[in-house]
């Protein structure tokens, strides 16, 4: 089974977000009007949910941003995994302690 991920015709007139009275987006979509806090958000939806009526031009900036995106993933799974390290040792640690305390 795939996904049909284009626009369908006549949905997603109406996003289903809501933005505070004291906020402005920083981007929002020309097809479908829907704002995001972030420009690099707004790039990557166009591409991905309307890629029917995309651009070359909003295709290639999609490009940079897609890998700007996947290096902060990289960059967010190295601390999760420092953390996770970090948080082992510690436990590792404290149960030596604890042990050899105890005994
Ligand atoms: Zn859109």
């Amino acid at each position: 089974m795939t996904t049909d991920r284009s626009t369908p015709p006549r949905a997603r007139v109406v996003p289903d977000t809501a933005v505070p009275p004291d906020e402005t987006p920083a981007a929002t979509c020309p097809y479908c009007e829907r704002p995001f806090a972030r420009e690099r958000h707004a790039v990557l939806h166009v591409v991905e949910a309307h890629p029917d009526r995309a651009t070359d031009a909003e295709r290639e900036r999609y490009e940079a941003v897609s890998d700007e995106e996947s290096d902060d993933l990289f960059v967010y799974h190295l601390k999760v995994m420092f953390a996770l390290g970090a948080l082992y040792a510690a436990f590792i640690i404290s149960a030596v302690i604890a042990f050899s305390l105890a005994g």
